[in-house]
């Protein structure tokens, strides 16, 4: 029994009928996981001695053991490495900005899209996680840092897509207002493009911001940067999200890891121009990360401004990303199940 991946009517039908407890136990209980983010039972104090035992016994409380946390000198950007109840290990990233914080989460314990310049695929996927070992994540670093999380971008290891219906769990209890009431507006899930799922997320009609990994102006260079464009053709990916956009109102955003020599020629710029310009869809600029499997090389700054310059003289709306913590490998792609 996973008492913390139980969103509030489900716990209230296992506080009533499985513990023959009154509902108002539901709503203290869900105020000390979520509210609280309680750690153990005993911190639940106006909860009969009698109850705590027996929730110890038939609901034992998981919680995430923070392994390490290492802080980034150049932006105060923090990344920590967790210990999943059953001994995996996951990361996840803190990042500063003036609007507030956000934390980058991760959404299974590595990956299989394979896609070449990401490290968290490197090994491939293990598990995905539970929805409580995703709230977990924001949760024990609130407590760690005693500061309120104001966003949350689901852009950590693993494709959040193959982990759907977790993930709807996930962002029902996070923007739960009996819990951390984290607004969907301020939530971002990314996706390398499962165009089916896309489809099921937009008639959720969620406010979240869906994130699109494009990385390639046409399907021959997708192909060759990220498998999954084996599967899903590029017309189909942009036919969803636009959809997915149309039908929440919510603006859509594209990520596109500059590789030298890979995605950055003129033609590219071109190409991105019949893609996107007048799309509406924002293109977030990022120069790859390095990952030493990759051996792919990032532009130097001016590279990056040019192409920059000229994406947005086709009519691309677009920006640079500001990328955090690089120097402790927390940045985009640098994530992995590393041990101690
Ligand atoms: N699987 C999802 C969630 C991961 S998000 C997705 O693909 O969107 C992580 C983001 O970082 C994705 O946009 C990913 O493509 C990007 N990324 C991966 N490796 C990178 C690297 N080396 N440099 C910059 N961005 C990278």
């Amino acid at each position: 029994m996973d008492i913390k991946s139980l969103p509030y009517e489900k716990l209230q039908e296992y506080v009533t009928q499985e513990l023959g407890e009154k509902p108002f136990r539901a709503k203290q209980l869900y105020e000390w996981l979520h509210v609280h983010l309680a750690r153990s039972y005993d911190e639940m104090t106006n909860l009969s001695k009698q109850l705590r035992e027996r929730l110890a016994a038939e609901a034992p409380l998981t919680t995430l053991e923070k392994l390490e946390c290492q802080i980034s000198t150049e932006d105060g950007t923090r990344k920590y490495l967790f210990e999943l109840p059953d001994g995996e290990a996951i990361e996840s990233v803190l990042m500063r900005y003036h609007h507030g914080i956000s934390v980058c989460i991760s959404s299974q314990v590595g990956c299989r899209m394979g896609c070449r310049f990401c490290a968290s695929t490197v090994d491939g996927l293990v598990r995905s996680l539970e929805p409580s070992e995703m709230l977990d994540q924001i949760y024990s670093i609130q407590r760690d840092t005693g500061e309120r999380v104001s966003n949350v971008v689901v852009m950590g290891m693993g494709e959040p897509l193959e982990n759907y219906d977790n993930l709807l769990t996930f962002l029902g209890m996070i923007s739960d207002p009996r819990g951390l009431n984290i607004s969907a507006r301020n939530i971002t899930v990314s996706t390398c493009g499962i165009v089916p799922a896309i489809y099921d997320l937009a008639e959720k009609k969620l406010q979240i911001t869906l994130a699109l990994s494009l990385h390639a102006p046409d399907q021959e260079t997708r192909k060759k940067l990220m498998p999954v464009a084996n599967k899903y053709d590029l017309s189909e990916v942009m036919k969803a999200v636009r959809h997915y956009g149309d039908v929440t109102g919510r603006r859509v955003t594209a990520e596109y890891a500059i590789v030298s020599g890979q995605n950055d020629s003129d033609e590219d710029a071109k190409k991105l121009g019949a893609l996107l310009g007048g799309s509406g869809i924002h293109l977030n600029l990022i120069p790859v990360n390095p990952v030493t499997e990759s051996g792919f090389v990032p532009p130097s700054r001016k590279e990056a401004e040019l192409f920059k310059n000229k994406l947005e003289k086709y009519g691309i709306n677009v920006t640079i990303r500001r990328e955090m913590g690089r120097d402790i490998d927390g940045a985009c792609g640098q994530l992995r199940r590393r041990r101690k």
